[in-house]
């Protein structure tokens, strides 16, 4: 969890690759479906492009159908959910049951934070070749020439919910809604909190650490 341009795609991968479990992002499976122009890209579309959430019930829908796939056995990553209280308490219900998607293993949530400042550079900088899906920054980390990818020399894009007034929205909704979902978990004893504004590998390794110790910390517990 973190707030927009906080990492958490990237750091979704990282442990992907450390774990061999699947990363599940819900902002993904959105912007698929709205490439592919399904019913549920088209009910999402308004509240994405004006950096709103997507009402619970079509999420918690596509989660649970993603869920349902037989890769998460041995666990997996959702990166961008849960974002409210109730998409968190759903989850919780959803996994209490038998037979839960990746058996007993309880969520652990990881909350990336980064400055303010920090954050609009990242996401209003952000370019994505249309090509080869290869991300810039035009601030931190640019292309060699201006406006094109170094890879196969296509004109770089942004995406409509990177501009500036769009992420002041996000920004607002990400505060206000998610707010209580980390105090959900907070509540509960399943949050970890790492600082994201280190490299991308001292952020990885920070996670990693974090969330072994918490659930040996838990497993002891339960076995006590
Ligand atoms: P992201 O790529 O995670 O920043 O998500 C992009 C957009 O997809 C968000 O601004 C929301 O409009 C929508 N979205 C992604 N995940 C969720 C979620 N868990 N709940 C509601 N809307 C979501």
């Amino acid at each position: 969890m973190g707030a927009p341009g906080v990492g958490k795609g990237t750091q979704a991968k990282k442990i992907m690759e450390a774990w061999g479990i699947p990363q599940i992002s819900t902002g993904d499976i959105l912007r698929d479906n709205r490439t592919r122009g399904t019913e549920l890209g088209r009910q999402a579309k308004q509240s994405m492009d004006e950096g709103k959430l997507v009402p619970d019930d079509l999420v918690n829908r596509m989660v649970a159908d993603r869920l349902a796939a037989p890769d998460v056995v041995r666990g997996y990553i959702l990166d961008g959910y849960p974002r409210t209280l109730g998409q968190a308490r759903w989850l919780d219900e959803l996994l209490s049951g038998k037979g839960a998607p990746g058996g007993s293993l309880p969520v652990i949530a990881v909350s990336l934070a980064v400055g303010y400042n920090q954050l609009l550079h990242r996401i209003t900088g952000r370019r994505i070749c249309p090509a080869c899906q290869r991300t810039y920054n035009i601030y931190l980390q640019p292309p060699k020439s201006d406006t094109v990818c170094d890879v196969d020399g296509a004109p770089l894009v942004q995406r409509a919910d990177d501009a500036e007034q769009v992420f002041h929205e996000r920004m607002r909704t990400y505060e206000s809604l998610t707010a209580p979902v980390l105090a959900h978990y907070r509540q509960s004893g399943r949050l970890v909190e790492v600082n994201g504004d280190q490299s991308v590998d001292g952020v990885s390794a920070e996670i990693l650490k974090a969330v072994e110790g918490l659930r040996r910390q838990r497993s002891s517990a339960a076995e006590r």
